[in-house]
């Protein structure tokens, strides 16, 4: 195709099966210090070498390019974030460029007590905190030694700091924190949070071992609505959780049911790794490879073209249930 037709052409993205991307989740690291169970195996060594690492003024670039073609949504996720030295001077660049109007970040909590305040300066709008369990103890367990404390601090400064709401992200287990969902949704009604339930999701051998108590939400959902009135209602953040209000409080709870009810057909994203490599799906290995062309001097023109060849990839629908095996690369390697 002509290169000047293409360029009129080319404004928003739009996929195969009619989805326009408008989101996109940047990882910033594939390193965590948890070694959540579902997550990156304990004794995991294979992380991506530091020479392979996007540098902030390559994320910014290519950030860029999501946004000249679209893209309104970014959040910022890992690995740990917070972990990648500076993060809150990427925020920053990020936050900057014309076109974003959301920029958000998921993070496991522990370093947040210390970078709460630079985050919000930096211009992230909204936060997401892992937290599977209130209990310090069964806290360590899930996460391979994680302590509880510092992920409650992080909380409080981000509160502090002004993030509302705060999200709280719990993957629901049988047998592992179940019982514990009560206790967290009178948690997060006491601290005026928000609660995203999930599923767990067979990718790589740990989200495969977790499948072993994997939880459907669809009965966690009608067990908590013959206690409280579910409300359905819904909230800002371009994401696939369904939401309710919990009657009579201020709390809303979002279901994100990868497994018992899909949401594939109004998929709205893809995830652009620290190594930078674009995927399209988490549940399928459709990507391209942007670093090459990066470090080989290409124009803006040639990434805008490539980011639509990746668009072009993405497949209808992940296949958890059909092909659970499929996915070797664990939640980490591509960015939650
Ligand atoms: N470190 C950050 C955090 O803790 O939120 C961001 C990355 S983490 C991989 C993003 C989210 O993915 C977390 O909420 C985590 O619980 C979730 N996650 C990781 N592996 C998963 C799996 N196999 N199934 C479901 N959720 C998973």
């Amino acid at each position: 195709m002509n290169v000047h037709i293409f360029r009129i052409m080319v404004t928003s993205l739009i996929d195969p099966f009619n989805r326009r991307i408008e989101y996109l989740r940047v990882s910033v690291t594939d390193r965590c210090e948890l070694r959540c169970t579902y997550c990156i195996p304990k004794g995991f060594t294979g992380f991506e070498e530091p020479a392979h690492w996007l540098s902030f003024d390559e994320m910014e670039r290519v950030v860029r390019v999501f946004t000249e073609l679209g893209v309104r949504r970014v959040r910022l996720t890992g690995g740990e974030p917070l972990a990648r030295r500076g993060l809150p001077e990427l925020a920053a660049r990020l936050a900057q460029l014309p076109g974003l109007d959301d920029l958000s970040l998921s993070t496991n909590g522990t370093r947040l007590r210390k970078l709460a305040q630079s985050l919000r300066r930096a211009g992230i709008t909204r936060l997401n905190v892992s937290l599977d369990s209130l209990d310090p103890a069964r806290y360590a367990e899930i996460t391979g030694g994680g302590r509880l404390d510092q992920v409650l601090d992080g909380l409080a400064a981000a509160k502090k700091a002004g993030f509302a709401p705060v999200k709280i992200n719990m993957v629901a287990m049988k047998g592992v924190n179940d019982r514990e969902i009560s206790d967290m949704v009178d948690f997060c009604i006491r601290h005026d949070f928000t609660l995203r339930l999930i599923e767990t999701m067979p990718m790589g051998a740990t989200g495969r071992e977790a499948a072993e108590h994997y939880l459907d939400l669809q009965e966690v959902r009608r067990e908590l609505q013959s206690r409280y009135e579910l409300i359905p209602t819904v909230m800002t953040g371009g994401g696939p959780a369904r939401y309710v209000q919990v009657g009579g409080t201020g709390l809303r709870i979002g279901f994100i049911t990868p497994i018992s009810q899909h949401f594939c057909a109004t998929c709205n994203r893809v995830r652009l790794t620290v190594d930078g490599t674009i995927y399209t799906c988490l549940g399928q290995e459709n990507n391209l490879e942007l670093r090459p062309l990066l470090r080989s001097g290409a124009s803006d023109e040639e990434l805008r073209e490539a980011v639509c060849r990746a668009i072009a990839l993405k497949p209808e629908r992940h296949e958890f249930t059909t092909q659970p095996h499929k996915i070797i690369r664990f939640m980490s390697a591509t960015g939650g």
